[in-house]
This record gives C-alpha cells, sequence and structure tokens, in this order.
C-alpha cells in the first residue's frame, strides 16, 4: 500500500494548485488523474494534424493574480495576452465593439444611443466596485453556518469587507446577487447591442433565460478576473488553456509531486482511496478536486455521510447547455456587416443580437432540448497566438448555449453542429467552405470526457443557494467534507467554477490547518 501525507483525486488546474500549496509546505504529495493528460477542463490538444487548441476553457481572466506569483506560472513558461478588443457583435443593422478603452467603446455605443455612451462609465464603476468585493472574497474561506469560532471570525471579515462599501455599493452587491441581467441591463441601457454583449456572460454556461433571477450574479462573477493587472479584461494563454496547468504541473512535480495520469479513482474512504487496478493509497488528506455529486454520490460510500447531506447532495443543481466546439479554417470569416480582417477577429465575436434572442435560445432548448438559433461565441485563437495552427489557417473555438444537458445527445449532436455552423453562416457568408476539420463536444461529452456532471462546467450552477456560505452547501463551505480527512478543492467549492485557482488555493489553506503546518502563500 502507498502512502502519502495527502493524496490529491484529479489533475484539474484546481487540483494541482491545491496539490503544489500542500507540497510547497513539505507535505508528500501524490496527484491520482483519470484521463490521460492534467488539466481537466482547462486542457490544449490537437484536433485535427497540425492544429491545436484548448479543449474545454478558452479564455482567461478569472486566474488569481496571486496563484500566478505564488506558484511561479510565468517562470514555468506561461503567458497571457490581452485581446485588442473585448467583443464584436454582428447585429442586424451593423455590427457592435466593445473595448479598446473606455472613449472607443463610448464612440462605438454612441451610434446607437447617446445616452448609453454616457451612462456606460458609471456602470463599468458600479460592477468594478462589486466585482472588486467579490475578488477579495475569492480567497477567503467562506464562514461555515452553525460553525465555531474561527466561523465567526471569517463571518466578521466578510462583514467588515461589506461594511467599506457605501451604502449605494451595497444595494448594488445585493442587487447583482439577487436579481436578473435583463433587469439590470435594461434598467442601464436602452440599445439591444450593448445589452447583449453584457448579457452574455449572464448565460454562458449557466442553463438559464438572461430574465432568470440570479443571472446578473453570473454576469457579475465573470467580472472579478484581470489580465496582466488590467481587471476585468479577457485574455488568451499562449498554447492553449492547457499552458495554465502544464506550469501548474512543472511548479507540483518541482515540490515533489507525484503526478498519476490514467489512475482512476473508484473509491474513497477515511484516508484512503481506492483506484480502478485495485490499488489503494492511504493519507492523512484525502482532498477531491472532482464535482462534489461525483464525489459524494458515486465515490464516498453513502452510508458513512449523514443521510440529510446526501438527500441534499442528490439534489445540488448542475445543468450548463453548453455545446463546445473547435474548427480548424482554411481563412478567417468574413462578416457581411465588417467584411475586412481587423481587430474584431480577436475578440470574442458574440453571435446572439440581443437579450430576446438569448431568452428563445433557451426556451426552445427547454421545449426541444436545441436551440434554433443558438448563442455562439467565436474566438479565433490563431489570431493571437501563432503556435496553434498551420500559416496562414486559422483555429477558433465556438462556445455555444443553449443545448439541454437531457437530450439524447447519442442522436442529436450533428444536429446541434449544423445548427451552430448555420448561425454562423448566417453572419458570415462562406464560413462552411472554410472549414477543414471540427471537434465538438456536447453536454453528454463533457460529462462522460471530463467528470462535468450534467454538463456542468461550473461543477455546479452559481446559484445563490449553491454559492458562497452554501458552496457546496450550507454547512460545509469551508473546503472540509463530513468525514475526517476529506476535502474538496475543485469548483464546486467556493468560488465556484471558472479557472481561477481559488478554491485549490483556499483548500490547501484548510488542509495544511488541520496539519499543523503554516501556508506558504
Ligand atoms: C466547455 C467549457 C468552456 C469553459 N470556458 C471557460 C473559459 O473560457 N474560461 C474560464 O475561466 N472557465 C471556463 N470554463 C470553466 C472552467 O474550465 C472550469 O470551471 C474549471 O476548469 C474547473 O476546474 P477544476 O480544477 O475545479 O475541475 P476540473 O477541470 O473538472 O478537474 C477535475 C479533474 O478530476 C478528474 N477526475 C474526475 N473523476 C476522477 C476520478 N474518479 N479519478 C481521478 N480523477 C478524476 C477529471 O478528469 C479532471 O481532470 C469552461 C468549462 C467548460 C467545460
Amino acid at each position: 500500500m502507498e502512502r502519502y501525507d495527502a493524496v490529491v483525486i484529479g489533475a484539474g488546474h484546481n487540483g494541482l494548485t491545491c496539490a503544489c500549496y500542500l507540497a510547497k509546505a513539505g507535505l508528500r504529495v501524490k496527484v491520482l488523474e483519470r484521463r490521460a493528460a492534467v488539466g481537466g477542463a482547462a486542457a490544449s490538444a490537437e484536433f485535427h494534424p497540425g492544429f491545436r487548441n484548448s479543449v474545454a476553457a478558452y479564455t482567461v481572466s478569472l486566474l488569481q493574480a496571486k496563484v500566478i506569483r505564488d506558484l511561479r506560472l510565468s517562470e514555468h513558461g506561461l503567458r497571457i495576452v490581452e485581446r485588442p478588443l473585448a467583443n464584436f457583435l454582428p447585429l442586424e443593422n451593423g455590427y457592435l465593439k466593445v473595448g479598446g478603452g473606455l472613449q472607443a467603446t463610448q464612440r462605438e455605443l454612441a451610434r446607437f444611443s447617446a445616452r448609453d455612451a454616457e451612462r456606460l462609465p458609471h456602470y463599468w464603476a458600479v460592477l468594478g466596485r462589486v466585482a472588486d468585493a467579490l475578488r477579495e472574497l475569492a480567497l477567503q474561506c467562506p464562514p461555515n453556518v452553525g460553525g465555531g469560532f474561527i466561523d465567526l471570525l471569517r463571518a466578521l471579515k466578510a462583514g467588515r469587507l461589506l461594511k467599506a462599501l457605501d451604502m449605494e455599493a451595497r444595494r448594488d452587491f445585493l442587487f447583482f446577487f439577487t436579481r436578473s441581467a435583463g433587469e439590470l441591463l435594461e434598467q442601464w441601457f436602452e440599445s439591444e447591442g450593448i445589452r447583449a454583449a453584457f448579457g452574455f456572460d449572464a448565460v454562458v454556461g449557466n442553463y438559464a433565460s438572461p430574465y432568470h433571477a440570479g443571472t446578473a450574479y453570473v454576469l457579475l462573477h465573470h467580472s472579478f478576473g484581470e489580465v496582466n493587472g488590467k481587471r476585468g479584461v479577457w485574455g488568451h494563454a499562449i498554447g492553449g488553456m492547457g499552458a495554465i496547468s502544464e506550469a501548474l504541473a512543472a511548479e507540483a512535480r518541482r515540490h515533489g509531486v507525484d503526478i498519476e495520469c490514467n489512475a482512476r479513482v473508484v473509491r474513497v474512504a477515511q484516508g484512503t482511496v481506492l483506484l480502478e487496478d485495485e490499488r489503494k493509497i492511504t493519507a492523512r488528506a484525502v482532498v477531491a478536486n472532482v464535482n462534489p455529486k461525483l464525489l459524494y454520490l458515486e465515490l464516498v460510500d453513502r452510508s458513512s455521510l449523514p443521510p440529510e447531506f446526501v438527500a441534499r447532495m442528490q439534489r445540488y443543481k448542475c445543468a450548463s447547455a453548453s455545446f463546445r466546439m473547435n474548427v480548424a479554417l482554411s481563412a478567417l470569416p468574413r462578416f457581411a456587416c465588417h467584411p475586412e480582417p481587423g481587430p474584431h477577429h480577436a475578440s470574442g465575436i458574440i453571435m446572439a443580437p440581443s437579450l430576446a434572442y438569448m431568452d428563445c435560445a433557451y426556451l426552445d432548448a427547454r421545449q426541444d432540448g436545441i436551440s434554433r438559433s443558438p448563442i455562439v461565441e467565436m474566438v479565433i485563437q490563431s489570431t493571437l497566438d501563432d503556435t496553434l495552427a498551420p500559416r496562414g489557417a486559422h483555429v477558433a473555438s465556438l462556445f455555444c448555449q443553449h443545448f439541454a444537458p437531457e437530450a439524447d445527445w447519442s442522436l442529436r449532436k450533428q444536429e446541434a453542429v449544423e445548427r451552430i455552423f448555420d448561425v454562423i453562416e448566417s453572419h458570415a457568408p462562406g464560413f462552411r467552405a472554410s472549414l477543414i476539420a471540427y471537434s465538438a463536444l456536447s453536454p453528454a461529452d463533457l460529462e462522460r470526457d471530463f467528470g462535468l456532471v450534467g454538463g456542468d462546467i461550473f461543477h455546479g450552477a452559481l446559484t445563490l443557494d449553491q454559492l458562497w456560505s452554501a458552496r457546496p452547501l450550507l454547512g460545509y463551505a469551508d473546503y472540509r467534507a463530513p468525514l475526517d480527512g476529506l476535502y474538496l478543492c475543485g469548483s464546486g467549492a467556493h468560488p465556484g467554477g471558472g479557472v481561477t485557482g481559488a478554491p485549490g488555493h483556499n483548500c490547501a489553506r484548510e488542509v495544511l490547518r488541520d496539519l499543523g503546518r503554516r501556508f506558504p502563500g
């Protein structure tokens, strides 16, 4: 039987982050990964000879600057570049560009509404203030409801943070956590294009209409990041998202972490994990990077958990309705509304011109499993990174919503692909003719290939009942499981999904506290 101080189940970026901090503190750490490569949803791969791209996650912002610094990711070769333009939206009568600075965006908005252009700085200031508070909370352990003295201190710390906000900012905070993105954006702006540009973040990975309560939070969740010190900006990791995981794995190995791929864990008990090949590994701390539903309902013997905990876990909500494609292209798409090449090709190209369009996409998926006109974001990574495609050719990621997780994906995958291509072709005639190859992941593929239950890209919906002190469940928000020595370090723990490194960072701190070690961060 192999023995370690800590064993981490899953080499997703959070598992690797956690392993790095544990090993830096002097623990002997083993990481077990089911797949053939590290990274989980933050990985890169060749999907057609000569064409590589990020496999699942495709754009970076939420990765915590502290994690990048502490774990020397730049020294391990990680390079993140900013997009020249945040977003480009083909619209019915023209297009909208967002980004490239406040004044440039205001000039763009003024073509549709002088009032919207005028209101933009105020909107960004409000969003920025609330996002700043969220950013600070991201690296703190939430107070456990019903916990002890330390949880009281954590509650006071969080309270102090909110107290530092003025009353208006507190009201905004409450609004973002409870209201819909539709309400938020319709209050601020009158033109459809800008509402759609900002509303897209509210339905990314979120099986909801932008008019559903709680979607304003998902929009906010996508705003607490930064790229190279610039807040709220999204960028590209050279080599794809796998470069982040590779850098984390390099740092982990530097500290002696033993990372084993093709090593599927089939059972977890107190201080022990059992592998598919029947090997047993014991450790003082067992740290799970997997979706909480997978951990508590499939890996841990349910009879060792409180029955009410198991019942709640069965109701833990996982559902994203996301469909992910990579395409290899012989040429850049020519958008009918803006045919010439330009910075818009290096932006997040959102093909969803209004909140009403997004609402329809949701209602269609609810009714028929697949949106008639899906919401498509295209990012052409090869415009920012020449390591991904042969010279003159391109790769793009397509991140598409809404595709019901419960639809029969063994029968309907090709239908989904065709609808996505139809949307792109309608904006960029000739797109289909430029296709060299593509790969496609349905919600069922995301579950099968990555362990993302219900295809949920965040390891659990980002709804108020599953956030902060309630993630994954009220009473278990401090990364500790109801089984001694078992911890959760994945996106099912605070602060939730996205390539952040935050749950891995925070969980390591709690493991080390229990083992009487100093946190090296
Ligand atoms: C299609 C898609 C697009 C996304 N786009 C973005 C984006 O652009 N930007 C962004 O910031 N976020 C994005 N996200 C979200 C983000 O990628 C995830 O929330 C995040 O990567 C999850 O990281 P994690 O380490 O918590 O878990 P995971 O990456 O899910 O890692 C868990 C690991 O555990 C392994 N595992 C599971 N079961 C076992 C077992 N029994 N034994 C051993 N190992 C096991 C899995 O194989 C996996 O490697 C996207 C996600 C998806 C799916």
